[in-house]
């Protein structure tokens, strides 16, 4: 047999190599070291933003958004139930409300119209997330949002290099995030930022970012902070990356265009859409859905697609039917049929980076067999 097909394989063959030497080379290994200023300065350049700030994680990023907006107990945040565990967990450990909307069936990304039916007085921002290589209608969602005084969060973990009409992704947001998970267009191993225009906003999110030391009496705090520091090793990775970040994101699109032709004969999925009215797409994934005339879920398309060599991922799980909210009271009676349905019925194929032609055809072959 031959090998396996991994679902991810990231390329770190640009200059990741030379510059982790310079930091061994020079001592600097903590956070404190030159490449996360740089790193800071030119992702900031490319999303068109003033500030960015580096952190742990796409995860952390999410809670720092949400303290530093100074969201908790009595606001609501509304978000899509199809996204990562991420977003709803940074509203309730902030004791906030979370209030889910469903996606649309077609484009996967959030149904703007739901979020206009789901404000309240009590409303305080919206978590927006672009899903799988498409993005939010983020022109509709400012134009509710901002004549009522409702921030946005953007969650851009997966539009790195995606616009909205020539507008990039993660400048929409008061907050706007990122991450740089090995699965992103571009990597630091384990990575995430913080977007933002307003200047003490920025100081907010480094201060939170860092302890909340205070510059004069260092060990003396005001406010509960995290350590959430990006080092500089995985700057010095992720600065090398974000010199190929359009090359990388050509790469992506070939994959896409790639999969879409293979896949052209075979009537029992649904495919990704190659483009919104707002954007093309960027294809972080390659996700597809089974018609619902086939008679098994992704569960088992998953497992036979894995006994014939090929990774794959499940779609996410909505959060309105995560038990972990379930126990805490949250979501109840909630239905929301278009996540529920991509959940079931939803998954992707192998979509990294490294992944070849002859990989590619691989994979359709075994998809075609499994739905044979
Ligand atoms: C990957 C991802 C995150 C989390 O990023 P990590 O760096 O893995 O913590 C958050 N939101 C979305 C939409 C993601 O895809």
């Amino acid at each position: 047999m031959t090998s396996f097909i991994p679902v991810n394989e990231p390329l770190l063959n640009g200059n990741e190599k030379r510059y982790l030497e310079q930091c061994i080379d020079t001592g600097w290994i903590s956070s404190e070291g030159p490449f996360v200023k740089r790193l800071e300065e030119e992702f900031a350049a490319r999303v068109g933003r003033k500030h960015a700030v580096a952190v742990a994680n796409g995860s952390v990023a999410l809670d720092l958004a949400v303290a530093a907006l100074g969201i908790g107990p009595g606001d609501e945040v509304i978000l899509p139930s199809f996204t990562i565990i991420s977003c709803a967990s940074a509203i309730v450990r902030a004791g906030a409300t979370p209030v889910a909307v469903d996606c649309d069936p077609k484009h996967w990304n959030m149904n703007v119209a739901q979020v206009a039916q789901r404000i309240t007085p009590r409303t305080k921002a919206v978590m927006a997330v672009h899903i799988y290589g498409l993005c939010v209608d983020m022109e509709a969602l400012v134009a509710l949002c901002k004549p009522k005084g409702i921030a946005i969060i953007e969650d851009a973990a997966e539009a790195h290099g995606q616009a909205v009409r020539g507008k990039p992704c993660g400048s929409f947001g008061d907050i706007s995030t990122f991450s740089f998970y090995p699965n992103k267009h571009i990597t630091t191993g384990e990575g995430g930022m913080v977007m933002v225009d307003d200047d003490a906003l920025a100081k907010r999110c480094q201060s939170l970012r860092n302890l909340c030391f205070q510059p004069e009496k260092r060990f003396v705090h005001e406010e509960l902070g995290w350590n959430f520091r990006m080092s500089n090793l995985q700057a010095a990775v992720g600065c090398a990356q974000l010199e190929r970040l359009d090359e990388f994101t050509r790469i992506k699109q070939a994959m896409g265009k790639r999969y879409d032709s293979l896949l052209a004969g075979l009537d029992a999925i649904e495919r990704p859409l190659p483009a919104v009215a707002w954007a093309d797409n960027i294809y972080w994934v390659y996700g597809v859905v089974l018609k619902d005339h086939v008679p098994f879920d992704a569960t088992a398309a998953m497992q036979k697609l894995g006994k014939l060599g090929v990774g794959t991922r499940p779609f996410f799980w909505p959060m309105h039917e995560q038990p972990v909210f379930k126990k805490m009271g949250l979501f109840l009676g909630e239905s929301l049929p278009v996540s529920e349905r991509l959940a079931r019925r939803g998954f992707y194929l192998p979509s990294g980076m490294a992944l070849t032609q002859a990989q590619a055809e691989r994979v359709v072959e075994a998809l075609h067999e499994v739905l044979a």
